[in-house]
C-alpha cells in the first residue's frame, strides 16, 4: 500500500517513518510478478512488512531464515 509517498506495514497498518524521501525505519518490501503458471495470472503484488511484524512472521516458519553477517562479506 503506497499513498502519497507513505509506506504502511501491510500486516499491522503502521506507517513507516519517512523523512525527506528517506526511509527512517528498515522495512521488508516484497514485490512479486506472478507468472502464467500461478493462479494469479501475471498480476503484480507489492507489500511491506515492518521489522516487528517480520520478526513475528519468521517465528512461524518451519525452517528459519538464513542469516549472514554482511560485515563479514568483503
Ligand atoms: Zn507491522
Amino acid at each position: 500500500m503506497e499513498q502519497q509517498g507513505n509506506i504502511f506495514c501491510n500486516v499491522c497498518g503502521k506507517k513507516i517513518k519517512i523523512e525527506q524521501g528517506i526511509l527512517r525505519e528498515d522495512v521488508l518490501k516484497v514485490e512479486k510478478e506472478w507468472g502464467y503458471f500461478s493462479k494469479k495470472d501475471t498480476t503484480r503484488h507489492v507489500f511491506h512488512i515492518c521489522e516487528e511484524c517480520y520478526d513475528a512472521l519468521i517465528q512461524t516458519f518451519a525452517i528459519p531464515v538464513t542469516v549472514t553477517d554482511e560485515n563479514e562479506i568483503v
